[in-house]
């Protein structure tokens, strides 16, 4: 019997489903989720001791690659000189001085260990800052799993969204509104409509959680604009993006100055860390200087914040997003030439470090429009993938993310095992 399958076995029996977060178990893909033994570089080796090139990467984080002996290093001396004091310490008032060097928009920033107390904190300082309720949010964007923004959209334009888990009363969703990716018009009317009770929108500036779905450039400056003049305040969850797409993140990229910024992922460097910021005259309402409470145990962790920092310091050498923008774009151009090939109809797209392909003629561009990809032949793909140890997220609205530690030479072996695996669709 497989290791893998004696774990995941072993672990339903005191873990729901085996697994952590609900991803990790497979269930669109179905088979036996991969235990992870160790990492290092592009690769990771499973329960078996078999060997996969990841493209998961910790769905984020392991931008330099997996256990970068630099991180690894920062963290075992930070260790030494203890875990954890609930006290600060040199190191948090630091990695908050490089996140404020490179985020012009972040004049200031609260550390937290998660990317769903990031959204959850920001979300009640917007409501706290400008004193209203309502929050937009659209369909497909994910920014963690607090209860106001567990929602699905509603029947039509200005109804409230539905919980989209249970546990979560209507009560807690009715101030959330739920519109459309991309969709101008939608948004340029709910402001029309109640535009002087909208506390905040909040969106993925490049989303990653309904496969890769780039914005217009039309309609962030539309979003832009629109909460300026309604006295709303403009959240960039950049959990995902941030250090990713670019050194300055999808806000750089997109020339958009947002009023809070939320990050996670690389500014962690593979450590719960996670980060809210952003004006300062909106920052100084947060206790102890406001009276809007957030706090944390292990906020601005020690550990964390070595590997943070370290990732930081690391992802700055000349030419790093360049090179990394040129490995997705090459992987992106070659997995669409395969299908091409192979006569499978996909589309291709990516950023910086994150990319996205579709088992449909076009490039996605809303919810709608991504979750009308072909599943089943998704499924087929990445379990032909994993047979030739290529690690691909288990979902089908999951951005891909390739690390610096992905050569050419390991772009192009992804690429001739695709060509192989869509031969066999
Ligand atoms: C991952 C993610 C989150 C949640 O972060 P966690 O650390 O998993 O809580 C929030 N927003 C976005 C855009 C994400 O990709």
């Amino acid at each position: 019997m497989s290791r893998n399958l004696e774990l995941f076995e072993r672990g339903k029996q005191v873990i729901p489903g085996g697994v952590n977060s609900p991803v990790r178990a497979f269930g669109q893909v179905g088979g036996t989720p991969r235990f992870v033994k160790r990492a290092e570089g592009a690769y990771f080796w499973d329960a078996d001791d078999k060997q996969y090139l990841d493209y998961v990467g910790s769905w984020g984080p392991a931008i330099l690659g997996h256990a970068h002996p630099e991180v690894v290093k920062a963290v075992q001396d930070a260790a030494v000189g203890g875990l954890s004091f609930g006290a600060p310490t040199e190191g948090e008032v630091e990695i908050a001085e490089e996140i404020c060097k490179l985020l012009p928009s972040v004049e200031q920033l609260r550390l937290v260990s998660s990317g769903t107390e990031a959204t959850m904190s920001a979300i009640r300082l917007a409501r706290g800052f400008t004193g209203r309720d309502l929050i937009v949010k659209f369909e497909g964007c994910y920014h963690g799993h607090s209860d106001s923004l567990l929602v699905k959209a509603g029947s039509g334009l200005l109804t409230f969204g539905n919980p989209s888990s249970g546990g979560v009363p209507a009560d807690c969703t009715k101030h959330t509104l739920v519109l459309q990716y991309n969709d101008v018009q939608q948004l340029a009317d709910t402001f029309k409509e109640v535009g002087d009770q909208i506390a905040c929108v909040i969106l993925e500036p490049i989303a990653g959680n309904m496969n890769l779905i780039k914005p217009s450039a039309e309609f962030v400056q539309a979003l832009r604009a629109l909460t300026e003049q309604h006295g709303a305040l403009l959240i960039y969850d950049e959990v995902m993006t941030g250090f990713r797409v670019a050194l300055n993140c999808a806000q750089g990229l997109h020339g958009i100055t947002p009023d809070l910024t939320t990050l996670g992922k690389v500014v962690g460097g593979g450590m719960p860390l996670a980060v809210f910021g952003g004006r300062a005259d909106i920052m100084a309402k947060i206790a102890p200087l406001g009276n809007v409470y957030q706090a944390g145990t292990l906020s601005g962790n020690p550990l964390a914040v070595a590997a943070g920092l370290t990732t930081l310091k690391l992802i700055q050498q000349p030419g790093f997003h360049d090179t990394l923008s040129a490995r997705s774009a090459k992987l992106a151009a070659g997995l669409a030439d395969a299908a091409r090939e192979a006569g499978v109809a996909m589309s291709t797209d990516s950023v910086g470090g994150m990319f996205g392909f579709y088992f449909s003629d076009t490039v996605p561009t809303s919810y709608a429009e991504a979750t009308r990809c072909d599943i089943a032949r998704f499924k087929a793909f990445f379990h032909a993938m994993l047979d030739e140890g290529i690690y691909l997220a288990p979902s089908a609205y999951e951005a891909g993310f390739v690390s610096i530690a992905h050569s050419d030479a390991l772009i192009d072996d992804t690429i001739a095992a695709a060509r192989r695996a869509l031969a066999r669709l």
